[in-house]
């Protein structure tokens, strides 16, 4: 099936929950994809932020196929060795205690919204079960993690939604201050928001939670789901902020394109949970975990965070002078090998014609071009790319209203 057919055929079959670009993929290589008409192209969103190791990468490939030919599954009721050595590898970096495991990132958060108010109603009291959390967040998908979302749009014609969450303005402290109550149990965000537009954390404010949350007795959770695994050039973005969560959620990259989830509390908070409180079929399984393993000491034995962070700069200061030469460029935004291009011109247009160039990318909220490449990256891939992005605002530029 060639490109067109493969899309004729999933508008018949597949719920129409996407909005596709119609063209699908069928080989990848580095940072390379071929769709099914043969068209090559360069990948700037790695299956957003998942593939963090590219594409048929040896290490993960090797250790998907020694581990389906030994043992791929066994239940939670059984020690599964891989994730005792992927959760040890976690707590050591994370600086928390303990971890569990599931198989995405709203699964994460639904276990972190889940422990938060168990610890908070047997250690804070009876009333404690509120979460806020903040204006352009994402956290998920499912009723609860789409009712901490802080954006309307995804929960329009999903009522009643479950009770005990409030919002606050991203980046606000005083905002922040005046909706916390007597029912606050815990304060969740991602530090850097990544479907809200690739916006960071001012480390002022974040500081101020930190103190908050201590000052108030209420809990810090982390949406690491996007930024989390190297993303940012740290392991965690938090670290960038050396400021310390209490629970932290992670999925996307962890197991470079294998699904997985995770969620890691403090061994104080961890104690919220006893037998029986959650869990989770395929949870932390041994293929799941293998891969996971593979993925992390790949980052941690190769100085791939050093690499984030030197081709992050590198991209940024390239950004940076496409600014210079375009004036409806607004913004250079994110961290590491996550970041967003604030325009002032249709984002999606820039997308599709990027798209054309042979140039993966993909914009949120209409506005911000956002890029997540994955780690290993090249100094000419990054060029080739800088140069397409060019290209295509050349012509925006061209026939728009911003006249040089
Ligand atoms: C993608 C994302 C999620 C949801 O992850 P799924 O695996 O799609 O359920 C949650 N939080 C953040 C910050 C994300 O970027």
């Amino acid at each position: 099936m060639n490109n067109s057919e493969i899309a004729a055929k999933g508008a018949a079959y597949v719920m129409n929950t996407y909005n596709r670009l119609p063209l699908a993929f069928e080989k990848g290589e580095g940072s390379w994809l071929w769709d099914a008409d043969g068209n090559r192209y360069l990948d700037f969103l790695s299956g957003l932020a998942v593939n963090c190791l590219g594409y048929n990468h040896p290490v993960l490939v090797k250790a998907i196929a020694e581990q389906a030919e030994k043992v791929m599954h066994t239940s939670n009721l059984y020690w599964i060795k891989q994730q005792v050595e992927i959760a040890e590898i976690l707590v050591k970096q994370s600086g928390l205690g303990k971890a569990f495991f599931c198989n995405s990132g709203a699964e994460a958060n639904e276990a972190a919204i889940k422990l938060a108010r168990k610890y908070a109603r047997s250690k804070m009291g009876e009333g404690k079960y509120e979460i806020i959390t903040f204006s352009n967040s994402f956290h998920g998908r499912t009723l609860a993690t789409v009712t901490a979302t802080g954006q309307t749009k995804y929960q329009k014609g999903f009522d009643p939604l479950p009770r005990g969450f409030g919002y606050a303005v991203f980046n606000d402290l005083e905002d922040l201050k005046s909706k916390i109550n007597a029912n606050t149990c815990a304060v969740m965000l991602e530090p850097i928001q990544g479907e809200g537009g690739i916006n960071a954390a001012l480390p002022e404010f974040l500081n101020g939670v930190k103190d908050l949350c201590r000052d108030k007795g209420l809990l810090l959770i982390f949406d690491e789901v996007q930024c989390g695994i190297g993303r940012t050039g740290k392991m965690f973005a938090y670290q960038n902020y050396g400021i310390q969560p209490d629970i932290l959620t992670l999925a996307k990259s962890l197991a470079g394109g294998f699904p997985i989830g995770a969620m890691l509390a403090s061994d104080e908070v961890a104690t919220g949970f006893g037998p029986g409180d959650h869990a989770s079929t395929f949870g932390g399984n041994q293929l799941a975990c293998s891969t996971a393993l593979a993925v992390i000491n790949y980052i941690l034995d190769n100085s791939i965070m050093e690499h984030v962070l030197d081709m992050g700069n590198y991209l940024k200061e390239k950004f940076g002078q496409l600014r210079g030469k375009y004036p409806f460029i607004r913004d250079i935004k994110g961290m590491g090998l996550m970041i967003g291009i604030e325009v002032e011109t249709d984002g999606n247009k820039v997308v599709e014609e990027c798209l054309k160039e042979g140039l993966i990318i993909n914009c949120v909220g209409g506005r911000v071009l956002r890029m997540l490449p994955p780690y290993i990256i090249t100094r000419e891939e990054a060029d080739l790319a800088v140069g397409i992005l060019d290209g295509v605002f050349a012509k925006i530029q061209a026939c728009s209203q911003y006249p040089q």
